[in-house]
């Protein structure tokens, strides 16, 4: 399929080079035939007409010799390469130019059958006149008419063979010509090749590996007509779709992420409770932290609607508003209770005043603490504690979740905030880890224009802050 575009542009050529070639060797060749023939009769007939008046009439006056005009008439048809002859009305040869027996015989020779009706209105005819010749000629007469009477006649006689060699020759160059034209031809049907036909091949064979699922391939064709026009735009859409599902993938596993911590806190809870761990007066407690969960995850469930409904092409949607981070810490560290008695590591909560708040998109923000704690929990050694801490400075307010764990090594920390990256150390520790909460992390922080930082030596502990705007309104 891919070579019918160039196969049909090189028929097509073909067909034009035979069909030239056909056309010239009749239309061509039986116009120029005609239009030669009628000129070299007119020209003949010219000649033929001056030696009427000139010669043959001044024979018929007696003012010349037969002999003067048989040698007049050889020269002049030597000169213009034809056989001359003078006829009296009755087809008696006189001269003949190329006979010298004609007028020594004294008429015996005779054109059988001569009659000068079969001119007809013309004054040529192309036969063999007569049978006198082998070959057809092209035959001009004119009559001598000294004293207004019709006395004989002059013809002229050329072979058509001649006539026809000069038309050869014009046929040639033709023939030269349409060669030419269609070597040019060739030419375009190169560069065409060459501007056109490539192109197209290589938008069609990106194009069919687009359908194939694979938009990293490009077009680079950087013309400035319709061609480059037109691999610009599927660059640019396959570059739109090759986003569109690296967001969808995206979008897929950070919503993944995001429900997995509420979800297992809220089983270790329940489970807690139904086989009696949770002692029934302390039950509320518990409940209002499944509650917090569960609204937590409402929210998340509704952002996840907006997001839907929008298309939001990979961007981070906030919804800012003034909340308590004071407040969001204490439940979040809450919710993690449970695997903290099970690891035996505290939580200790060094908040800035009783309430701080900062404006940002809530859950987001309960997102990254969630987070943060849930890598300090992870990556912390049995019996220790993890601090988190709040500290207002002028507008801002920075927030640092520390651990006395394993740490990070040198070389991993610039690369903890790549999507599903995680250290080698830590793999051996937590295999359930995706190494998205980081990403997850980064991408909300950056989307709230505010920074993260993380200090870490490696089997000390590791150190996350990140800052959030102070609330004015309040
Ligand atoms: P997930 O969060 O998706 O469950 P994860 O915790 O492994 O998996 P991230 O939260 O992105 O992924 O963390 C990336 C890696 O950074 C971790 O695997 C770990 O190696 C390292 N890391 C993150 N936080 C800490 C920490 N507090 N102490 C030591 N290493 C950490
Ligand atoms: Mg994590």
């Amino acid at each position: 399929m891919k070579q019918t575009l160039y196969l049909k542009f090189l028929l097509g050529y073909l067909v034009f080079g035979i069909l030239g070639f056909i056309l010239v060797s009749t239309v061509t060749n039986y116009g120029l035939r005609n239009q030669i023939e009628a000129v070299e009769a007119r020209n003949l007939y010219t000649e033929c007409t001056e030696i009427a008046s000139q010669y043959a009439k001044n024979y018929y006056n007696g003012s010349m010799e037969l002999t003067d005009l048989h040698s007049h008439l050889e020269t002049i048809s030597h000169y213009l390469n034809t056989k001359i002859k003078v006829i009296d009305t009755s087809g008696r040869v006189i001269i003949d130019s190329a006979n010298s027996a004609a007028y020594d015989s004294n008429g015996d020779i005779f054109i059988d059958g001569f009659d000068i009706n079969d001119f007809g209105s013309k004054y040529y005819m192309m036969n063999r006149f007569y049978d006198t010749f082998t070959e057809n000629h092209l035959t001009v007469f004119a009559p001598i008419t000294p004293g207004y009477r019709v006395r004989g006649y002059v013809l002229i006689h050329k072979p058509i063979a001649d006539i026809y060699a000069y038309s050869y020759e014009m046929l040639n160059v033709v023939y030269l010509t349409l060669l030419f034209i269609f070597l040019l031809a060739f030419v375009i049907l190169f560069l065409f090749s060459l501007l056109i036909y490539r192109p197209i091949r290589k938008i069609t064979s990106v194009a069919d590996a687009y359908i194939d699922g694979d938009f990293s391939q490009k077009m680079n064709i950087h013309t400035h007509d319709e061609l480059g026009h037109l691999a610009a735009v599927f660059d640019y859409m396959a570059n739109e779709l090759n986003t569109l599902e690296d967001d969808q993938r995206k979008f897929v596993s950070n919503v993944s992420h995001d429900f997995r911590s509420p979800l297992t806190s809220i089983k270790g809870y329940i489970e807690a409770i139904l086989d009696g761990t949770i002692p029934y007066e302390m039950q509320d407690k518990y409940l209002n932290i499944i509650l917090f969960e569960t609204e937590r995850l409402n929210k998340l469930t509704s952002s996840l609607l907006e997001l839907n409904k929008f298309g939001s092409h990979g961007k981070t949607i906030l919804y800012m508003k003034s909340f308590d981070i004071n407040y969001i810490i204490r439940m979040t560290a809450l919710t993690f209770e449970g695997i903290c008695s099970e690891k035996h590591i505290s939580i200790e909560l060094i908040l800035s005043g009783q309430n701080l708040y900062v404006t940002a998109d809530m859950a987001k923000i309960q997102q990254v603490i969630y987070n943060l704690t849930d890598n300090a929990i992870k990556f912390s050694y049995p019996d220790s504690s993890i601090t988190i801490e709040t500290t207002e400075k002028n507008d801002k307010v920075f927030v640092s979740v520390k651990d006395s764990g394993i740490g990070i090594p040198n070389d991993s920390l610039k690369k903890i905030w790549e999507r599903f990256y995680k250290t080698d150390v830590s793999r051996g520790k937590d295999k359930r880890g995706t190494g998205l909460g980081l990403a997850i992390v980064k991408e909300i922080i950056q989307a709230h224009d505010e920074n993260i930082n993380v200090i870490s030596t490696e089997g000390v502990g590791t150190e996350f802050i990140f800052t959030l705007s102070l609330s004015k309104e309040l």
